[in-house]
């Protein structure tokens, strides 16, 4: 008994865990200050079509850390949603993007492009998002129609008619949806065709394997073929390779995102690629 409570007590007091345990308080009490000390940006990075034109881009959050320099989202997003503080950042993000459409709204170059955002699940599931969609809209003077909403097939599925009723109310505004990391969760047809939905994005897992996988091939085609039956756009991400648009374009998807035609960049950076690309 006592040797085994022994284990236990050393197992508790592990200076990894514990070390993990303070790393997160540290990173979570900087999370805090993020926002106010203005530390986040948003970064773009290109979605195209067959001929390699911009169409619009994604929004790609960064933490501008002071000392540990720029954090990508995989590093803050989790500890993000598990604090809440995901809902002010959330919130921010989508006035900033609106705030960039507004901008793009006034020259005839980038007065087409969409622009699309990440939205969590703690952050969909408020109870007023619908809400704040609609007024951050009105007070930035965006489009609705240029703005996209990127929701993963998980957070769809865990309140499938809370999930309706509020893509519903957004999509009368205006806005678009897309499915993100499409292929990786329980998708099913049935559930696909009650979703008021514009676009299936083929997650990138998939677009790096499916010239060496046989399965992950089938996957890519199937997901295109099912974003054609039901009438939605489809997009890869993750597109590095001209061997994986020969492979997308001949399997009929025409839409691309990926390093091959720009990484997730500043915007000043961005605007300057639409100048050499268009
Ligand atoms: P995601 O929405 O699936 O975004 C695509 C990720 O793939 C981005 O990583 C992007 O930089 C990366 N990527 C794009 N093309 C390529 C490529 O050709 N090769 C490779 N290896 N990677 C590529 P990032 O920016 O680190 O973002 C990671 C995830 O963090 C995003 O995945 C998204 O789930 C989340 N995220 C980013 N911004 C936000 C945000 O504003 N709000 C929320 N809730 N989540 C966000
Ligand atoms: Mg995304
Ligand atoms: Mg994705
Ligand atoms: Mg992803």
């Amino acid at each position: 008994e006592a040797k085994r409570a022994g284990r236990n007590v050393t197992r508790f007091y592990d200076p990894a865990t514990h070390a993990a345990i303070q790393e997160r308080i540290a990173l979570e009490a900087d999370l805090r200050q993020a926002l106010a000390g203005g530390q986040l940006l948003l970064h773009f990075q290109p979605q195209v079509d067959a001929q390699g034109r911009p169409t619009g881009a994604e929004a790609l959050l960064r933490w501008r850390h002071p000392a540990r320099g720029l954090v990508p989202p995989g590093q803050f997003i989790a500890l993000a949603e598990e604090t809440d503080l995901i809902l002010p950042i959330g919130q921010w993000v989508l006035e900033e993007a609106c705030s960039q459409l507004r901008r793009w709204s006034e020259a005839p170059a980038t007065r087409e492009l969409q622009l699309a955002v990440n939205v969590s699940a703690r952050q969909f599931r408020q109870a007023d998002f619908v809400e704040q969609v609609r007024q951050t809209l009105r007070e930035s003077g965006a489009s609705p129609q240029r703005l996209k909403l990127e929701l993963t097939e998980s957070l769809v599925l865990v309140n499938l008619e809370d999930t309706l009723a509020k893509m519903q109310a957004i999509r009368a505004l205006g806005v678009r949806f897309a499915i993100d990391d499409f292929g990786t969760g329980q998708s099913s047809l049935a559930y696909l065709t009650r979703l008021t939905l514009d676009q299936l994005k083929i997650d990138q897992a998939f677009v790096a394997s499916m010239l060496t996988s046989h399965t992950d091939a089938v996957i890519v085609q199937t997901v295109i073929g099912m974003a054609h039956s039901l009438g939605l756009d489809v997009i890869a991400e993750g597109v590095e390779t001209a061997a994986q648009v020969d492979f997308l374009q001949s399997s009929g998807c025409h839409a691309y995102q990926g390093y091959l035609f720009g990484k997730p960049m500043p915007i000043g950076q961005f605007e300057r690629h639409l100048g050499c690309t268009v």
